[in-house]
């Protein structure tokens, strides 16, 4: 098995670096982050990704040059921009849109605002959506965007003059045909109205293909709202089968009650009759062993933007959320959720990665011991990116489909690569996210090697 060294780098993201560490990595955009400072058992999400790139590669005995390129990211963008507050200071905001890499097409990946956003994290998650695309085998590579920011301490005025000034501050590296946004955390349809119509004005007409995850009436999907959520469920059923395990009745815990924690609750219990025992988000968990009420849940966090109040659930706290003996536990809310502290402690039979990069390496190899069975984050939430191809397709030919239709394209994509993975997993005596992931990086070796170098 070949063992891989990190070489080489790219200035454009020399700034992303910790001070030099003395790992034997020599790749400038790859080091790692050495002073990593997160809670006791988390780790760097680069690290994270760079660590499952690592073993895969040489699990597929992958050449030299082909590691070397996928090991960096192609185009990293920086941008420091000022937006007017409310009360007439003028605050600089961080922004970034990177793009892993774009053999297979181009730049797909979600814009993220959030507190502590820095570019490790963003170029970990354009990473793995070159991965994603790939597992799901649609024509994109992979890109990932955000600013740094506190949308919470944000009034819509504000945020909306930050979402338009970073829009045009990017706007040289997006484009239809060249790296396409979509929400994430903390960003939703209206904020991609926003994007779509600052592009638009600098470019004269409606550029609708330039973001995806839109309102429908400006040329949004049906069904994508509800996308991620709906594809992370038809894994789970596909696995469910494969396990001998019945929906109906089935207990669901899920972390993250935002775009794709809320959906998921509502279609676990609406649709397949399961049982949703707990629910949370960043202010508190609630728990009840005989099933919550999830619409109700939802009706009081559209309310109160929180579930703190909800009067339907015993108050619980995240951690202990994740600890609950169930079926089905989905982490639908950050990274580094389940690590080697909490792992032995896990009572779920299958794990559903909605959120990106919920589970640790470490807690992955303690998964795997316990027997419990872990959708990794490029297959189960893949639901979302598969949907936005749908709505970049319809957007294109200014023809649009009905939900029947998404639904039922996405589930055909979904259970394909889920049985692709699971097959993989079978062949080659590994856990789902090892196969997933030789899956994707596979399909992205084979694509680089066949384009060829230019010149
Ligand atoms: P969102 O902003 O709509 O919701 C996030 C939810 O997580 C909120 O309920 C928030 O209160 C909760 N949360 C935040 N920090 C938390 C913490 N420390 N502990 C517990 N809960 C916390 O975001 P979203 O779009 O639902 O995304 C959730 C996850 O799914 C992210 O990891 C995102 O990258 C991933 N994802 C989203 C999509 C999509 O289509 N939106 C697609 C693929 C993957």
């Amino acid at each position: 098995m070949a063992s891989f060294q990190f070489a080489g780098g790219s200035p454009a993201v020399s700034q992303l670096q910790s001070p030099p560490s003395s790992e034997s990595r020599s790749s400038i955009s790859f080091r790692h982050a050495g002073n990593w400072q997160g809670p006791p058992g988390t780790m760097d999400m680069l690290d994270m990704a760079h660590e499952q790139l690592r073993a895969v590669c040489e699990r597929l005995d992958m050449p030299q040059n082909t590691f070397n390129m996928l090991s960096h990211i192609e185009r990293a963008f920086v941008v420091n921009f000022p937006v007017r507050l409310d009360d007439g200071r003028i605050e600089i905001f961080e922004g970034f849109r990177v793009l892993h890499n774009s053999n297979r097409g181009p730049g797909k990946g979600g814009i993220r605002f959030s507190p502590d956003l820095n570019l490790r994290e963003v170029c970990a998650l354009a990473m793995w959506m070159t991965w994603k695309c790939a597992v799901v085998d649609i024509p994109y590579g992979g890109a990932k965007g955000g600013v740094r920011c506190d949308p919470r301490h944000m009034s819509m005025g504000e945020i909306e003059r930050l979402t338009r000034r970073y829009t045009f501050e990017i706007s040289p590296v997006i484009g239809q045909d060249t790296d396409i946004p979509a929400p994430d955390m903390n960003t939703n349809e209206q904020i991609m109205a926003w994007m779509m119509d600052t592009y638009s004005m600098g470019r004269g007409r409606t550029v609708h293909g330039v973001v995806t995850g839109k309102p429908i009436v400006l040329g949004g999907s049906q069904g994508r709202r509800q996308a991620t959520a709906r594809g992370c469920l038809f894994v789970v059923l596909r696995a469910m089968q494969k396990l001998g395990m019945k929906p109906e009745g089935a207990r669901v815990a899920v972390q993250g009650f935002g775009n794709v924690g809320l959906h998921a609750a509502l279609i676990a219990a609406q649709e397949y009759g399961m049982k949703v025992v707990a629910v949370s988000d960043v202010d508190t968990a609630l728990y009840n062993p005989d099933g919550l009420d999830v619409a109700a849940a939802a009706g009081h966090a559209a309310r109160e933007k929180t579930l703190r109040g909800f009067a339907g659930g015993q108050t619980i706290t995240n951690a202990e959320l994740l600890e609950l003996e169930c079926d089905v536990l989905i982490p639908a809310a950050v990274a580094n959720q389940l690590t080697q502290l909490n792992a032995g402690r896990i009572r779920a039979r299958i794990i559903a990665e909605a959120a990106n990069g919920p589970t640790t390496p470490d807690a992955d190899r303690i998964f795997s011991e316990r027997g419990i069975v872990v959708l990794p984050d490029i297959l189960a939430n893949a639901g979302g990116v598969t949907v936005s191809y749908f709505e970049w397709v319809q957007d294109l030919q200014s023809y649009f489909w009905t939900e029947e239709i998404v639904n039922s394209n996405l589930r055909k994509i979904m259970e394909a690569a889920f049985d692709r993975v699971w097959e993989g997993s079978r062949k080659d005596k590994c856990d789902l996210r090892t196969a997933a992931l030789m899956t994707g990086i596979r399909t992205i070796g084979n694509s680089a090697e066949l384009r060829g170098l230019y010149p």
